[in-house]
């Protein structure tokens, strides 16, 4: 069971005032465990150490990049199980935080290194919420650094709307308890069409940033690239953006299609073509495109004369179409390097 279940199950008689106390001191870098959240009383403090877990997660290790501007943390479950999560700068200066939503991944992308591993299991809301407080609180400990942290992307380790509610609880946690509002937040999802359909009918999904990762608007080579792909895959995704923007009718509203660049794979002035036909037929997209991160597969990115090519080639057609920079490539923390083994069970623990 998650917090929010527990405290139902506990303490459901207690004021709602309460819960907004205890929740809230989560989310206080100063706060270090329950006994110091003195703003609630101490038969109190008592009797919620021993119902709800103050932290789901434990540290294994973190590793810095050399411009110090990335930084990547192996986190062990309860259960044992390891997952990765990025705290990067971004462009504003301020902290970006990448979360992983389950151990492993079920959608086998071919480039990914995640992929690889396989699907473990969900991770609970708690374990989501506590990649954001882990970071939190290394930031309380390093003030060298900046200390804002402004976003929150779910594009670590597994694909978010196949735990469609613990991701939308974290989401709701996060809006509640931080001072990020939902532009703050992007879900990026493989494009579970039965999940993002799901997103239109469900009020209490918040309006949240979502991306989705296209990679290639060819038919053949999104399926070559991505199994969980299908022969009516783009026009299914099509129909799904006109729903989306007349639920979500703002605007600043926008969707993001993510695009991988893969040498001679998906970078061709063919690819270039059916990306600016698709785009122009979806309307308010913004194509972001990622230079491919090396994880000893059979790829490699796209050379920069290509990359260049790509990317002209789409903005000269009118497509809003902008490059991702690449962080902490040198500690193996960039998009889609994330992947661990299984503890051993003896010997690490601290
Ligand atoms: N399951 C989610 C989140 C995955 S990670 C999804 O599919 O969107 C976030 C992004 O990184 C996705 O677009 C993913 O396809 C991309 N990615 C995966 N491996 C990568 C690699 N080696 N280099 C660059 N981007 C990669």
């Amino acid at each position: 069971m998650n917090r929010e279940e527990l405290y139902q199950k506990h303490f459901s008689d207690w004021p709602r005032y309460r819960a907004g106390q205890i929740f809230g001191a989560l989310f206080e870098p100063r706060f270090k465990k329950w006994e110091d959240v003195t703003t609630l009383n101490k038969n109190d403090r008592n009797l919620i150490a021993t119902r709800l877990p103050w932290m789901s997660l434990e540290k294994r290790h973190v590793l810095e990049s050399a411009r110090h501007d990335t930084f990547k943390a192996l986190l062990a479950t309860h259960d044992g199980k390891m997952i990765e999560t990025v705290l990067m700068q971004n462009a504003r200066g301020f902290w970006s935080i990448c979360v992983s939503s389950q151990v492993g991944c079920a959608m086998a992308c071919t480039f990914c290194a995640t992929g690889k591993m396989g699907f473990t299991r969900n991770l609970t809301s708690d374990e989501i919420i506590d990649q954001y407080r882990f970071w939190m609180y290394f930031l309380d400990g390093r003030h060298d650094l900046e200390q804002r942290i402004s976003n929150v992307v779910y594009m670590g380790m597994g694909e978010p709307l196949a735990n469609y509610e613990n991701v939308k609880q974290s989401l709701k946690t996060l809006l509640e308890y931080t001072e990020m509002g939902p532009t703050r937040l992007t879900v990026s999802t493989v494009g579970l069409l039965p999940m993002l359909s799901h997103i239109l009918k469900d009020p209490e999904w918040p309006p949240v940033r979502l991306a989705v990762s296209l990679h290639s608007a060819d038919t053949e080579t999104r399926k070559n690239i991505m199994p969980s792909s299908y022969d009516a895959f783009l026009e299914n995704l099509e129909k799904w953006t006109k729903e989306y923007f007349e639920r979500f009718d703002s605007k600043r509203r926008h969707l993001t299609l993510e695009y991988i660049m893969l040498a001679g794979v998906n970078d061709t002035p063919m690819h270039a073509k059916k990306l600016i036909q698709f785009a122009r037929r979806v309307g308010k997209v913004k194509i972001n495109l990622i230079p491919y991160n090396d994880t000893k597969s059979r790829y490699h990115t796209s050379a920069g004369g290509a990359f260049l090519n790509f990317e002209k080639t789409l903005q000269m057609a009118g497509v809003d179409a902008t490059r991702r920079r690449t962080m902490g490539a040198d500690i193996a923390a960039a998009c889609g390097q994330l992947i661990v083994e299984e503890e051993k069970t003896s010997n690490t623990k601290p």
